[in-house]
C-alpha cells in the first residue's frame, strides 16, 4: 500500500466485532489459563503479551504502522526520541565500543553521545557530514560499531548524504543509523538509500499536535550481523539471560528487534504509555496531509525571509541557493520539512527583540507541530554555551529555529513582517 493509505489504515486490523478505532489497552498485565503457556512466553518460545514493560498491544500496533511507513521488518516504540537513539546504539554497543556520528545533530543526541555514553565507556568521534568519504574513513577504528546521522539536522537544517554515509559505514562493516524525525517517512525513507536502522522522535511531526513525547526504532532487517559477529557478540553469541538463545540464529531478520525488546526493554524499560501511543496514532493518520502543507508554508516563509534586507541568512534546503539544495532534490524531492534556520542582521539581541514581538508564532521549546513556533537555541536550549562553544556545536549565536506550522502562509508571514518592523 502507498504511504497515504498506511498512515490511515496501517497497524490496527480489527477482527469481527472488535472496535474500529485502535483501543487503548491500559493494562500492565495479561491473563493465561495455565502456567505452562506463560512459561513459554518467558522463554521467547511463543509470542504473546504478559507484561506491558516488554510489549503492549496498543504500542505494538502503532509500532507496526511506523514500521510499514518506513519499509522495515520490525519496529518498537520508546517513551521518547532520546530513548530511541540511546537504545538503538546500546543494542549493539557496550563498554569499549566506539561510534562515529555527524556533528550536525540534535543537541540532546549530541550530549547523549558526547557525555553520557562516554561515561558508560562508549567513545564517539564526531564528523562533519559534508566531509569526503576519505575524510569520514579516518574516523573509524577497529572497535567502531555504528555510524549515525540525521536526515535533516535539528536545528542546522542540513540534509545528510545518506548514500555516502551508508557506503562508508558498510565499508567498515557497521550499520548506518539515521534519525529520520524531521523528514518523516512521508518525505524520505532512509532504507531506500542504504540506512540499516531508522530512529524517530515521534514527539515531532508524527504526533504533530504536541500532545505526547515518544520515540521509535525501525530495523530494515538488512544488516548482516553474523558476517561481523566478532563486533556484535550481544546479537551473535548466546544470551545467558535467555537460556543461551542467540538472537541472530533464533530470530533471523528479527534478531536486532527481538534483543531490543527482550533485553533492553526488559532491563531498562523506557516504554510509552498506551494512552500516548493512541494519541501518536491519531497524529499519524494525517501525517501525509500535514507534511506537504508544512513544506509549502515553509517554502513561502523561507523565500520571504530570503528576500528581506533585515535577514542576514536563511537555511532551508528548498531555497535554490541553499548549500544543500541539490542533496534535498535527491533525497527529499517532495519537500523537506517545516523547519527553517535563520539569523537577523544585528545578531543575538535583535533575535530576542524579534521573537518577543511575534504574536501568533509562539516561543516554545518544541518544533515540528501544527502551530508555528520559534526558538533561539543560544538563549534557550543551549544557553549554557558561550558564542565560541555554540559555533563549535555548529550553531550560530544568532540562529533562530522557526518551525512553520500548517496555518495559512500569509498569516505566518504577516506576523513575521510586523515583528521585523519592530526591531
Ligand atoms: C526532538 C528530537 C530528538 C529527541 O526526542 P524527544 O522525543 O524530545 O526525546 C531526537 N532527535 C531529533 C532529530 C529531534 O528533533
Amino acid at each position: 500500500m502507498k504511504r497515504e493509505t498506511l498512515c490511515v489504515q496501517g497497524g490496527w486490523k480489527p477482527k469481527n466485532g472488535e472496535p474500529r478505532v485502535l483501543p487503548i489497552v491500559q493494562s500492565t498485565t495479561f491473563k493465561y489459563d495455565n502456567s505452562e503457556e506463560m512459561a513459554m512466553l518467558f522463554d521467547l518460545k511463543k509470542e504473546g503479551y504478559f507484561y506491558s514493560r516488554l510489549q503492549n498491544p496498543t504500542n505494538d500496533v502503532v509500532a507496526q504502522k511506523i514500521c510499514a511507513l518506513e519499509g522495515g521488518v520490525g519496529a518498537m516504540l520508546t517513551s521518547s526520541g532520546q530513548a530511541a537513539n540511546f537504545y538503538a546504539m546500546l543494542n549493539i554497543c557496550e563498554a569499549g565500543a566506539h561510534i562515529v556520528a555527524s556533528t550536525d545533530i540534535y543537541g540532546g543526541t549530541f550530549n547523549l553521545f558526547n557525555v553520557t555514553m562516554r561515561k558508560m565507556g562508549i567513545d564517539c568521534t564526531f564528523v562533519n557530514p559534508d566531509a569526503s568519504e576519505e575524510e569520514l574513513q579516518k574516523a573509524f577504528k577497529s572497535n567502531t560499531k555504528a555510524m549515525f546521522g540525521e536526515t535533516i539536522s535539528n536545528p542546522g537544517c542540513r540534509v545528510l548524504d545518506i548514500e555516502k554515509f551508508a557506503r562508508v559505514a558498510h565499508h567498515n562493516g557497521v550499520p548506518l543509523i539515521v534519525d529520520n524525525t524531521f523528514a518523516t517517512p512521508i518525505n524520505c525513507r532512509p532504507f531506500e538509500w542504504g540506512a540499516d536502522i531508522v530512529t524517530h522522535s515521534t514527539t515531532k511531526y508524527m504526533d504533530g499536535h504536541a500532545t505526547q513525547v515518544g520515540g521509535a526504532i525501525v530495523d530494515s532487517g538488512r544488516f548482516d550481523w553474523d558476517a561481523h559477529s566478532e563486533k556484535y557478540p550481544g546479537l551473535c553469541e548466546p544470551d545467558q539471560s535467555y537460556h543461551g538463545l542467540t538472537y541472530t540464529k533464533d530470530f533471523g531478520k528479527m534478531g536486532y528487534m527481538t534483543k531490543l525488546v527482550a533485553q533492553l526493554m526488559r532491563d531498562l524499560g523506557s516504554i510509552p504509555a498506551p494512552q500516548n501511543s493512541f494519541l501518536l496514532n491519531l497524529g499519524l493518520e494525517t501525517l501525509h496531509l500535514r507534511m506537504p502543507q508544512h513544506c509549502k508554508n515553509a517554502q513561502a516563509v523561507a523565500e520571504f525571509l530570503h528576500n528581506d534586507a533585515r535577514v542576514a541568512w536563511v537555511r532551508y534546503s528548498g531555497l535554490k541557493d541553499d548549500a544543500h539544495y541539490k542533496l534535498a532534490q535527491k533525497y527529499l524531492p517532495n519537500g523537506s520539512c517545516g523547519v527553517i534556520a535563520f539569523g537577523l542582521k544585528g545578531g543575538r539581541d535583535t533575535a530576542i527583540r524579534f521573537m518577543d514581538s511575534l504574536k501568533m508564532i509562539n516561543i516554545v521549546t518544541h518544533v515540528a507541530d501544527a502551530r508555528s513556533c520559534v526558538l533561539h537555541p543560544a538563549s534557550h536550549t543551549h544557553r549554557q554555551l558561550t558564542d565560541e562553544q555554540l559555533r563549535e556545536a555548529g550553531i550560530a549565536p544568532d540562529l533562530m529555529r522557526l518551525s512553520v506550522g500548517i496555518e495559512a502562509a500569509d498569516d505566518i508571514i504577516d506576523d513575521i513582517k510586523q515583528a521585523l518592523d519592530r526591531i
